[in-house]
């Protein structure tokens, strides 16, 4: 429970909004994760909260992290400068499991912040490109500033990823897609019936997505969603992340949507 500190060491702004951190711990070894995993990470003095890994699981190099400034935490978040020294728990929770996407299509939905949560799945994939056939992105977000890794998602085209955009609202300037990312799964090419499909974002979109994918043809139980509780200890003692039978500190946060597709509809699980 004991946080380890960690020295920021570079730092993005992304978006108005939103930043990333570069992390390296000031001793001992660096932080070992799985793509879809979070740590606790704290503004000492402020409190702590739960960030999912944005950067490369199997490269070497400082914890990446890509957080939206939404509060208290958060913002004190966002003002800590380079050299200035953070407290990570973790990492917990379970992954984003790419290997069983091997030999299929493999399809990430993201909504706004919910790429970050993404990227280290994607980078994954990509890292062993010929183990998949298709891999599909579908962005959605809310303008066309909220746009989040532009340099990767370039990047990702050019390794053979097909790459769909929206946003909600565009201005004139904006010549791509307006309307919601629901609306790129019935036009994005992959074969339903072997796609292994990775959805984060907003839990109305999560749901919404996972609808369309089924729609579409693919099995509940090939969609992962990675849902969001309010969480304090994140090692499933505190049961504030509890959704109904669920901790989702420790079963989640990438649940099985056959898993939890009966659960998303209702109100204060
Ligand atoms: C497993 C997991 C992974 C997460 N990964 C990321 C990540 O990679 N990047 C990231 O930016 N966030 C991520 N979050 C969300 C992040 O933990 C919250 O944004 C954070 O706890 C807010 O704390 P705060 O003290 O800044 O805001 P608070 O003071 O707790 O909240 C301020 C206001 O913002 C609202 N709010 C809180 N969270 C959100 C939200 N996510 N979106 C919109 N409004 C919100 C609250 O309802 C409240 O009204 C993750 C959460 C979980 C559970």
């Amino acid at each position: 429970m004991v946080p380890r500190p960690f020295r920021l060491v570079g730092r993005r702004q992304d978006t108005t909004d939103t930043f990333t951190v570069l992390l390296e711990p000031t001793e001992g070894d660096p932080l070992g994760f799985v793509p879809g995993q979070f740590t606790m990470l704290s503004a000492f003095g402020v409190g702590e909260v739960p960030v999912s890994v944005s950067g490369a699981a199997h490269v070497a190099g400082p914890l990446q992290h890509t957080v939206r400034d939404v509060g208290a935490v958060t913002h004190a978040l966002s003002r800590a400068s380079v050299g200035d020294v953070l407290g990570v728990r973790g990492p917990y929770g379970t992954g984003w499991d790419v290997a069983h996407g091997h030999g299929k299509d493999v399809v990430f939905v993201a909504g706004g912040i919910g790429l970050a949560p993404l990227r280290p799945a994607v980078l994954e994939v990509l890292s062993h490109r010929d183990r998949y056939r298709r891999v599909v992105v579908l962005y959605g977000t809310r303008s066309p500033d909220d746009l989040l890794f532009a340099d990767s998602l370039a990047d990702w085209q050019g390794q053979g990823v097909e790459l769909l955009v929206t946003v909600d609202y565009g201005p004139p300037s904006w010549a791509g897609r307006v309307g919601l990312v629901t609306t790129l799964i019935p036009r994005a090419g992959f074969d339903p019936k072997y796609t292994l499909a990775f959805v984060c974002g907003p839990e109305v979109m999560m749901r919404r997505s996972a609808m369309a994918l089924v729609e579409r043809g693919v099995t509940p139980d090939s969609i992962r969603v990675s849902l969001e509780r309010n969480m304090r200890c994140g090692v499933g003692l505190c049961g504030h992340c509890q959704f109904r039978e669920l901790f989702i500190c420790v079963d989640g946060p990438v649940l099985s949507y056959a898993r939890v597709a009966g659960l998303l509809g209702y109100r204060e699980v």
